[in-house]
C-alpha cells in the first residue's frame, strides 16, 4: 500500500572527500512516511520488504528517484561533480529487469553512468555468486561504479575481490566507531585501507562521528568519509 500511496521518500547523507573535506557526493537512504507513525527508518521495514520481495518494486523506485534527484543537483551545481550512491538488496539481483531498469533510468534522466554508485553487501554477493557476478559486470559496463557495503562484516572469502569488478570498499561503521578506543579496530581499518589501495580500489569510511576519527582516517590515506560528524541523512530540501 505504501508503494501505491507513494509514501516512500529518500534522505540524503553527504559523502566527503576525506583529505579536502569537500562534498564528493551523497548516499540515498530510504524512509517511509507513514500516515500515522511518521518517518519510519529502513531498519523497520527493509527486512520484510526483502522477505516478501516487495524490495524489487521499492528498489526500482529508489534507483529512479535517486537518479532524478542527482540529475537535478548536477544541473544546479555542475562544478561539484556530485556522485550518488544507491543501496541494492540481494533480491534485486534476481530481478531479470534490473539491468534494463538502470539503463532506462540513466537514459531518461540523462545522468551519466559514471555519476551513479551501486552499494551491495558482501552477504548479497555470497547468496547468489554467479547471478550477481553476471549482473555486476553488466552494471559496470554502463560505467556505473560498484561499492562493497559493510565491508569486513560478512563471512566472505577475500578472493571475491579479484573476480568481481568492484571500485570501492566501504568500511563498516562498527570498525570506524571504535577506531580511537580499540587498537584492534585501528589496525583493521589501516589494513583495509592498505589492502584496498594495493588492489586499486578506493575506500569510504562510514559512521564517522568524531573529529579525531577524521584525523586518523586522513593520516591513513582513506579516500572518503561519511557520518554524523559531517551530517546526518536529511531530506532533499535541507540537503540542497
Ligand atoms: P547502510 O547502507 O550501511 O547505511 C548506513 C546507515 O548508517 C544509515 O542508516 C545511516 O543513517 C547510518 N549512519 C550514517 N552515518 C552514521 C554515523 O555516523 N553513526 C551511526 N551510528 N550511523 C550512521 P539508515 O538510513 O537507517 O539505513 C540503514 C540500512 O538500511 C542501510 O545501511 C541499508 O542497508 C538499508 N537501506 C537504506 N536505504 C535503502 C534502500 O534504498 N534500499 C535498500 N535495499 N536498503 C536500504
Ligand atoms: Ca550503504
Ligand atoms: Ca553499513
Amino acid at each position: 500500500r505504501a508503494i501505491e500511496e507513494d509514501e516512500f521518500l529518500l534522505y540524503y547523507q553527504p559523502v566527503m572527500n576525506a583529505e579536502s573535506e569537500k562534498l564528493s557526493g551523497f548516499e540515498a537512504l530510504i524512509r517511509w512516511q507513514h500516515p500515522r507513525r511518521g518517518i519510519v527508518p529502513p531498519g523497520d521495514f527493509i527486512a520484510i520488504a526483502e522477505e516478501t520481495r516487495l524490495i524489487i518494486p521499492i528498489g526500482r523506485w529508489v534507483i529512479r528517484e535517486a537518479c532524478k534527484q542527482a540529475r537535478i543537483w548536477q544541473r544546479a551545481f555542475p562544478k561539484l561533480e556530485l556522485n550518488i550512491s544507491v543501496n541494492i538488496a540481494p533480491q534485486q539481483f534476481t530481478d531479470p529487469n534490473l539491468i534494463d531498469d538502470i539503463r532506462d533510468v540513466l537514459e531518461k534522466t540523462k545522468l551519466p553512468g559514471q555519476r551513479l554508485k551501486v552499494e551491495i553487501t558482501e552477504s548479497a554477493i555470497m547468496e547468489n555468486p554467479h547471478e550477481v557476478a553476471q549482473r555486476l559486470n553488466q552494471i559496470r559496463e554502463m560505467g556505473v561504479q560498484l561499492h562493497v557495503d559493510d565491508f569486513g562484516t560478512g563471512y566472505s572469502a577475500l578472493s571475491y575481490l579479484k573476480s568481481y569488478p568492484f571500485d570501492t570498499l566501504k568500511i563498516d561503521k562498527s570498525f570506524v566507531q571504535d577506531v580511537m578506543k580499540e587498537r584492534e579496530d585501528a589496525s583493521l581499518v589501516k589494513a583495509i585501507i592498505n589492502m584496498a589501495h594495493s588492489l586499486g580500489l578506493s575506500v569510504i569510511a562510514e559512521g564517522v562521528e568524531e573529529e579525531a576519527q577524521t584525523h586518523f582516517l586522513q593520516q591513513e590515506g582513506c579516500d572518503y568519509s561519511q557520518g554524523y560528524f559531517y551530517s546526518r541523512p536529511m531530506p532533499e530540501n535541507e540537503f540542497q
